[in-house]
């Protein structure tokens, strides 16, 4: 029989009933040190005071209004993203795969509004994961997750990460954008090769292309700069943020410049809940802390200790693990044995990972961890790696 929730994830038989800072308490007692984030969702860890303070705080005022009427936390926090990197305007969404619907909406609506309809066209990566919608997983290209589902939305183009000469030579004459993400998570934490950004931009500019990252994952502090193409200095005309926005409330956007959202005019795009309230209270809480002094320096001081650590342990059991890769907290240890191997017996000890592709167990603790819960973090996967050795 069917059971009450549709059985379209593969879940470990565990259930959480409390969660503080980097800790998570499932309900038979045990704790566990969250190094899985909800998938790089829980930026400031769980029952962040600040957070806990706002939701309650907002949930006591007003939740919902629509979008039939200003939202002044959305004001406020459209604001603040604005003032802290490229963009212009923000369209706030419910999700990761949203916001990534209207990156693709807004590039082909701008390019039919300034003078070229017949570009509609989308380049996206091999290797890259945009979302569950038919769109989103039409610009990925996944054949894993779009079969059964067809037919495929069309307009789609698809190249190797990370290879310049092939981006360029797939460009039509009805191309509209670029779409990639500058660290790709899902599949298998891999960071956008030195020189690739600033090269996708000048692709971009000279064919009259928008260019899209897809910061779903990578953004929001979670590399050591609130986003992460700021490392390689250039900036895209449009970007998707969601996971670590609102610290585990439901809240995505859609960030663009003046020239590239100017075509969405009303009623072009639209989301009852989204940018509600709650989650722009939330949204606003979790960048007071992000923006605070210090925060992100922190993020890059303590990434940077566990990455080493991390490059000790490959070193040390190179049966076991291939690699460390990755950006700041967004790490990916390779494994010579099966990344679900690593990631079951990891759980079993008490430490939380996620997979990703290409054999990689993903490590994205909390943006607040010290150097107590990297130690205990490496304890527990050197415990690991000497459990395949003996
Ligand atoms: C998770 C993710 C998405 C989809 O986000 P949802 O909130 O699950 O819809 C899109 N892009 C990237 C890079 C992601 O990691």
């Amino acid at each position: 029989m069917i059971p009450a929730v549709l059985p379209t994830y593969a879940r470990y038989d565990l259930v959480f009933e409390k969660g503080e800072g980097a800790y998570l308490t499932a309900t038979d007692g045990r704790r566990y040190l969250d190094f899985a984030s909800g998938i790089a969702v829980t930026v400031l860890g769980h029952s962040h005071p600040h957070l806990v303070a706002a939701l309650i705080e907002q949930g006591q005022k007003l939740w919902h209004v629509s979008n039939l009427f200003r939202i002044a936390g959305q004001e406020r926090l459209a604001e603040r993203l604005v003032a802290n990197c490229f963009a212009d305007s923000v369209f706030f969404g419910n999700s990761g795969a949203e916001a990534m619907e209207l990156a693709i909406k807004m590039v082909r609506k701008y390019q039919y509004e300034t003078g070229h309809p017949e570009k509609h066209r989308i380049i996206a990566c091999a290797g890259s994961f945009h979302g569950r919608t038919l769109a989103t997983l039409a610009a990925a290209g996944n054949e894993k997750y779009l079969k059964g589902f067809g037919p495929d939305l069309p307009g789609f183009d698809h190249v190797a990460f990370g290879n310049l000469n092939e981006m360029r030579a797939v460009i039509r004459k009805d191309t509209a954008a670029i779409v990639v993400e500058p660290v790709q998570g899902e599949g298998g934490i891999r960071p956008a090769p030195e020189g690739y950004l600033r090269g996708l931009r000048e692709i971009a500019d000279e064919y009259d292309l928008l260019l899209v990252f897809d910061e779903v994952q990578c953004g929001m502090g979670r590399t050591g700069r609130l986003f992460a193409h700021e490392w390689a200095g250039v900036t895209p005309d449009v970007m998707a943020i969601a996971k670590g926005l609102g610290g585990g409330f439901p809240v995505g956007a859609c960030l663009a410049t003046e020239r590239a959202a100017a075509p969405m005019v009303a009623g072009t795009h639209g989301s009852t809940f989204g940018g509600n309230p709650l989650a722009m209270a939330v949204g606003n809480a979790v960048l007071d802390v992000v923006l605070a002094d210090g925060f992100l320096g922190d993020v890059e001081r303590i990434a940077a200790i566990l990455r080493r650590r991390l490059t000790a342990l490959v070193a040390e059991y190179p049966a076991v693990f291939a690699e460390v890769r990755g950006a700041g907290l967004l790490l990916g240890l390779r494994g010579v044995v099966t990344n679900t191997e690593i990631i079951d017996r990891a759980r079993a000890k008490g430490l939380l990972t996620v997979a990703a592709g290409d054999n990689v167990v993903r490590l994205m603790p909390p943006l607040i961890i010290d150097e107590t819960h990297v130690d205990e973090a490496i304890g527990v996967l050197d415990g690991v790696a000497r459990s395949f050795a003996g």
